[in-house]
């Protein structure tokens, strides 16, 4: 086996420094990894304050600040499945954002600032290339909002950023039929292979619906990773098909908490308000 790579390689835009891990022996996962989940990065106060999926672009940039000066350094999970073959080192302190959805605002407002920042991301699509919109959002009356074409996933791809899979049309996975789930799961990866020539590694489960049948469609499938939403365990490693991960709101304040206080506490708090919840409405 080939000596692992001494340094992390170089993030694309450097204006940091990083410092890195020494390998685990076995080559195995040994560190945790926040990781981070947007949707939009808008120009729009009013809308990034009344829609929780938004964030404003001056909240993006500080939040990308405040993880540059707290020494994190984003990776991608084509990153961390080299270091579980014992073939990358990774930073001291990993972090990996994830944008869902492929929105236009990604490639026009999040790319700029996180070449700006040497930040990499982790970028989930939809694998019917054929949709201009988030036509899944129709029906709860969201406006649409553009999604980016190909030549536009590609520049951010050659930038970088890593292109995982969102299912074909973004159904809830886990109230479809097997059939149907098996073909948005596994021709969304042979689309994007297809149309724009890369392939992922990572799966992200449209509005966190996962099941165990879902579950075992996308290692089926060749998939390496899967993010959930509000489901899986505290710690990353533990189910590399149910990561759980951090949303991420228009406040900086609440990053901030966020990685202050290990998700384990955070899930036992909420486990524990729910609890008592169910106590006082009996
Ligand atoms: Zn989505």
């Amino acid at each position: 086996m080939p000596e692992p790579t001494a340094i992390y390689k170089e993030p694309i835009h450097t204006n940091g420094t990083a410092t890195f891990t020494s390998l685990p022996q076995n080559g195995k996962a040994d560190i945790d990894v926040p990781v981070l989940m947007y949707h939009r990065i808008i120009d729009n106060r009013v809308a990034a304050k009344d829609n929780w999926l938004c964030v404003h672009v001056d909240v993006f940039d500080k939040q990308l600040r405040m993880l540059e000066l707290w020494g994190y350094s984003a990776i991608t999970f084509s990153d961390y499945y080299l270091y579980m073959q014992g073939k990358l080192i990774l930073p001291r302190k990993p972090i990996i954002i994830t944008i869902d959805d492929g929105y236009l605002d990604t490639y026009t407002h999040a790319l700029p600032l996180l070449k700006q920042y040497g930040m990499r991301a982790v970028v989930f699509v939809l694998g019917d290339r054929g949709l201009h919109y988030n036509k899944w959002d129709e029906h709860k009356g969201i406006p649409p909002a553009a999604l980016m074409n190909n030549n536009q996933i590609l520049e951010l791809y050659r930038e970088g950023i890593e292109i995982g899979a969102h299912s074909l049309s973004h159904p809830d996975l886990s109230c479809l039929p097997k059939e149907k789930a098996w073909k948005e799961i596994n021709r969304s990866k042979t689309l994007l292979q297809e149309e724009l020539g890369i392939e992922p590694i990572a799966f992200c489960y449209p509005y966190g619906g996962v099941s165990p049948l879902v579950k075992q469609l996308v290692q089926e499938s060749g998939f390496q990773f899967a993010c959930s939403v509000f489901s899986g365990p505290a710690q990353f490693r533990k189910d590399l098909f149910e990561i759980r991960r951090i949303t991420v709101r228009n406040k900086l304040t609440d990053l901030a908490l966020r990685l202050m206080i290990p998700q384990k506490i955070i899930t036992g708090l909420r486990e524990g308000i729910r609890k008592n919840k169910r106590i006082t409405e009996h």
